[in-house]
């Protein structure tokens, strides 16, 4: 709780970004101060230090910052979950509903081996499409999503009870 309460006091709340009516959490203060990102990183690494791991997913863009520092702390790799046209090699993709039109993530096919265990994280879940798409993606290439993971849930969107009713675990840090 106290952990979770010094995140969120280091979170931005920004009015009408990317368009009026948004309240857009900005977590760049938390990535730009050295204590809160290490309190930070050291509470998902500590989480998921004894959970058998082989990869950490990490969904673009901001899932690659938090993402790829985890991977590094738990000895692990990292693969990226990117938005369509940016991976070079073969891949699969999951396209998803916005509230205005369509997105379509994608990953290397490669990615991980058929039984990976994988932690997935992003930054935040609002309406939940992108981490179910990239939890689908996942599951194609045969991992198993062992959690997904992001700082921030915004329970009032409905994301976080779409993921878990998809039986996916999911671990937030504050919303
Ligand atoms: P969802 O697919 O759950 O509706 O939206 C989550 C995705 O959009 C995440 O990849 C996240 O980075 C981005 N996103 C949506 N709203 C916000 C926000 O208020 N703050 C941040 N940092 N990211 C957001």
């Amino acid at each position: 709780a106290l952990d979770s309460t010094y995140i969120r006091n280091h979170i931005r709340t920004v009015p009408d970004w990317p368009e009026p009516g948004v309240q857009f959490r900005d977590i760049t203060p938390l990535l730009q101060n050295p204590k809160t990102f290490r309190v930070l990183v050291d509470l998902f690494v500590h989480r998921y230090m004894d959970k058998q791991l082989d990869i950490v997913a990490g969904v673009d863009a901001r899932g690659f910052i938090l993402g790829a520092v985890v991977a590094y702390e738990l000895n692990l790799g990292f693969v990226p979950i990117r938005k369509k046209g940016k991976l070079p090699f073969l891949t699969v993709q999951e396209e998803y509903e916005l509230e205005y039109g369509s997105a379509t993530v994608e990953i290397h096919t490669d990615a991980c081996k058929p039984g990976d265990r994988v932690l997935l994280i992003d930054d935040l879940v609002a309406t939940g499409g992108t981490m179910i798409a990239a939890a689908k993606l996942l599951t194609r290439i045969g991992a198993e999503v062992v959690e997904a993971a992001a700082i921030v849930d915004l329970p009032e969107l409905g994301g976080s009870k779409l993921i878990r009713d998809l039986n996916i675990p999911l671990h937030t840090v504050c919303n």
